[in-house]
């Protein structure tokens, strides 16, 4: 039964000699950046290439929270777009993202937490984006399984409530987005690596992958943890991109007790129910670079303590399989995402760390405007490499919940 299924896009197609634009990495973003080269600007000759599977990266191993509270001013606008887009692109692409908006829920621990969160929500209240300060009271209310005890470590002072934030199934986002960009022309060629990217007098010329050689005047690089390895190895580019691991994992099913995503910086755990009933939790990243996707007990057992100290009603229940993943992360936690820069028809996506699913479908949109056009669209300029060479880093670091790669 299983060999007569086909994937949702279609039988492996041929490698061709030439495609108008080649994107490296079979993950959300250039899935995204694929189909909406082929919806929007009419470019259906483009191959994504895909070393393993599509969703072998972060991709399908991301805990599916989508939000748009970000720090700046930068950033808010530009998660807001892709929250907007998955009740949009679920019709588009006639499949079910299984868009879940039931809102995020970030605790505070501290009177200083309280104020920097209140300076969080005036920015995204500004910015157009529904957010609000809770006490601890109203807190509960939302969260009833909630710890207010002060007799833990982090006693909760209150919550910053995000309500249109929440989860979406991030393979049916992989799947979707394959489905419809190649149902547009677009090639997806899983099994295949990118291995050499060919230039000639300061312009791309074309891509070696492990199936021979195309000829192609634009190439992006989306891949993941990958990104700054890949560009480094075939380019000589350096980025500054530090790769750490990140574990997550789920609990055996429960019956319903969580409504919100809910996460804690002091902590370094957030948690959310999913439609399955299991409690998906994820937190820190491993303290120091490195490639593997091994899981550790020692993050295993910190999730238990922490999620059992503001839930207790989670105490005795078992984790039922756990995962890694690649984060990489730049030094002011956004992402860089540039073209044309240093070479005609080379364009980069990357440093999306832990946040980059949220983000992938405004993300691809706009990265796929930029490469039929030329022309960096607004929303993206702030984002470029050069800004760490004229000291113009994003205060995305200032969020309330963050992890830097040197903590
Ligand atoms: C455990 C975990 C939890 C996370 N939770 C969240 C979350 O809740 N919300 C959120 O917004 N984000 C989250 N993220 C981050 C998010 O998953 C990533 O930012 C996002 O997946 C990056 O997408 P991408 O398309 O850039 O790359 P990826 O999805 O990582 O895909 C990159 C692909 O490139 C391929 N590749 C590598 N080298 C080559 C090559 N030479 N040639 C061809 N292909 C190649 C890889 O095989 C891979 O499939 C999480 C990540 C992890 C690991």
């Amino acid at each position: 039964m299983f060999g007569t299924k086909k994937p949702l896009w279609g039988p492996q197609p041929e490698q061709k000699k030439h495609y108008d634009a080649v994107l490296i990495g079979g993950g959300l973003h250039n899935l995204a950046t694929a189909y909406y080269l082929a919806k929007e600007h009419g470019m259906t000759n483009v191959a994504v290439v895909e070393k393993r599977f599509i969703g072998f990266g972060g991709a399908g191993r991301n805990t599916a929270i989508v939000r748009a509270n970000q720090r700046t001013q930068e950033n808010v606008p530009l998660y807001k777009d892709a929250l907007d887009l998955w009740p949009q692109l679920t019709k588009e692409l006639d499949f079910n993202l299984m868009f879940n908006n039931c809102g995020n829920v970030n605790l505070m621990h501290s009177e200083a937490a309280m104020k920097a969160a209140r300076m969080n929500v005036s920015t995204a209240q500004f910015l157009g984006v529904e957010s609000h300060v809770l006490d601890a009271k109203q807190t509960k209310e939302l969260v009833p399984a909630l710890n207010l005890s002060q007799d833990i470590t982090h006693p909760i002072h209150g919550s910053m409530y995000h309500p249109p934030g929440g989860i979406v199934r991030h393979d049916a986002v992989v799947w979707g987005l394959a489905k419809g960009a190649a149902k547009l022309g677009v090639d997806i060629l899983q099994q295949t690596e990118a291995q050499g990217i060919s230039t000639r007098q300061g312009k791309v010329t074309g891509v070696d992958t492990s199936r021979g050689h195309i000829s192609t005047p634009k190439v992006m690089v989306s891949a993941g943890g990958y990104s700054a390895g890949i560009i480094s190895h075939l380019l000589g580019l350096k980025l500054p991109i530090s790769v750490l691991t990140i574990q997550a994992m789920v609990t055996q099913p429960l019956k319903p007790l969580l409504n919100h995503v809910v996460s804690s910086g002091a902590y370094h755990v957030y948690c959310n129910q999913t439609l399955k009933g299991e409690i998906a939790t994820g937190a820190h990243m491993d303290p120091w670079p490195n490639y593997t996707t091994q899981v550790t007990a020692r993050y295993i057992k910190h999730q238990a303590e922490a999620l059992t100290e503001f839930l207790p009603c989670l105490r005795g229940v078992k984790f039922m399989r756990a995962w890694g993943g690649l984060a990489d992360m730049t030094p002011d936690m956004a992402p860089i995402m540039d073209g044309n820069d240093p070479l005609d028809g080379f364009f980069m996506n990357c440093g999306w760390g832990y946040f980059g699913f949220k983000s992938s479908t405004a993300t691809g949109r706009y990265m796929a405007e930029y490469m039929a056009t030329g022309e960096c669209p607004q929303r993206l300029r702030p984002f470029t490499f050069r800004r760490y060479e004229q000291h113009k880093l994003m205060g995305e670091t200032a969020a309330l919940v963050n992890y830097t790669p040197d903590n």
